[in-house]
């Protein structure tokens, strides 16, 4: 791949950067710091819905900045765990004792796997790192691999057993999955809890659940509602991609009464933040959640569109995916990092470079749908950058 000489130079210096960033990417925020030089126009590598992040905006700025109530949010301290916890209870249709409030949903992953998960734990790759970097001493996590000739979709029988053969205590599953957007359907996960109600845990991570369909309606497939059947179950949810509020850190745990009483035990009292509170309290009105709607359904057709459009760019393998991103596999010899650099470097567009995700042979980028005009601009840069190759264009 050629790249100019201005590139080059900021080429060396990603390469540099990714390097220390270890498994996650490194914050748009701190590359900008670090190689000013660097312009971001679209960030297709952060999942979130640039919809939803609009629609809290104008929530935000009328009855919190207009309203002068912003001061109040950073003077104060939030409200407890627990009281945050009530009106989503209400809302989800949950025991509020099964509620957990988390400083993002990352904080009740490592929460959850250092208090309630020890010994033998099967989990899914490629995968969400943290599942796997958090484990402290004393878990052992064998993988399920997903395979991309099976367009890396979970075989629900062959999970099943290899949990049963192996004795696992614990397993984890990411639903959609991150990276590939794989989607187990709900009939599915509720067999995969009945097979397993021996175990101590059944972590079903919900983070991508919002963009997931089954039908032309759109309902939300998530299992929270369970946890009275399934006691064992453990619903992890991140409000950042869906919401698109990653700097507001929200996201709850559904789990038994009792987990959530031991993790509180321990501390978390004061662990949400103001914003956080605000946006919590929020989600849950039913003039928000209407417009919400419409914003979560309009993106998943962009979506559709946009991954559409990408399958048919030649050299590029695009996987099956219900999330708000696809994964693609690059073809022909082409590298992941040469793709990721020419694309930040000559189009400002940031993507996932997946070569650090372990449980993914080959070159795979990960790639976000963003606004439908910025998906545009995506869809063109691939069809420059991989032109070469092509032997007729015909992407519209
Ligand atoms: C992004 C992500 C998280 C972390 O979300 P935060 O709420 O921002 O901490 C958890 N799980 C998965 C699968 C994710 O992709």
């Amino acid at each position: 791949m050629n790249f100019t000489s201005k590139e080059q130079i900021l080429a060396d210096q990603i390469k540099k950067f990714k390097r220390d960033s270890g498994t996650h990417s490194p914050s748009n925020l701190t590359l900008l710091q670090y190689i000013p030089e660097l312009s971001i126009k679209i960030d297709a590598c952060f999942l979130s819905n640039p919809y939803a992040t609009d629609l809290f905006l104008t929530y935000f700025e009328e009855e919190i900045i207009k309203a002068g109530k912003f001061r109040d949010l950073i003077e104060f301290y939030p409200s407890q765990n627990k009281v945050i916890a009530r009106p989503l209870a209400q809302h989800l249709n949950i025991n509020v004792d099964n509620i957990f409030i988390g400083n993002g949903a990352i904080e009740i992953i490592q929460a959850v796997l250092h208090q309630f998960v020890e010994g033998k734990t099967l989990l899914t790759i490629p995968t969400f790192s943290s599942y796997y970097e958090f484990a402290k001493p004393g878990i052992e996590i064998i993988y399920n691999h997903l395979n991309k000739e099976d367009n890396f979709r979970l075989n629900v029988e062959g999970f099943i057993n290899k949990a049963i053969a192996e004795e696992a205590k614990s397993v984890i599953i990411i639903n959609p999955n991150n990276p590939d957007g794989g989607y187990t359907s709900k009939t599915a996960i509720i067999h995969i809890c009945e097979s397993l109600k021996h175990l101590d845990n059944i972590i079903i991570d919900e983070s991508f659940i919002h963009f997931a369909f089954e039908d032309d309606e759109y309902y939300i497939m998530s299992v929270a509602n369970l946890i009275n059947t399934y006691p064992n179950l453990v619903v992890i949810k991140s409000m950042s991609k869906d919401f698109g509020i990653a700097g507001l850190r929200a996201g709850y745990g559904v789990m038994a009464a009792e987990k959530v009483r031991k993790l509180l035990k321990n501390g978390y009292l004061w662990n949400s933040s103001g914003l956080a509170e605000y946006f919590f309290n929020l989600y849950v009105r039913e003039d928000f959640n209407l417009d919400y709607e419409t914003v979560r359904k309009e993106y998943i057709k962009t979506t559709t569109q946009f991954l559409l459009k990408l399958k048919k760019i030649p050299d590029l393998i695009v996987y099956p995916s219900k999330a708000n991103f696809a994964l693609v596999e690059l073809k022909n010899d082409i590298t992941s990092e040469e793709v990721y650099i020419k694309l930040l470097t000559a189009y400002g567009i940031n993507v996932r470079d997946c070569n650090d995700k372990i449980g993914l042979d080959g070159e795979f980028l990960r790639i976000a749908s963003r606004k439908d005009d910025e998906n545009k601009v995506i869809l063109n840069a691939f069809k420059e950058i991989l032109k070469r190759k092509f032997s007729s264009t015909e992407i519209k």
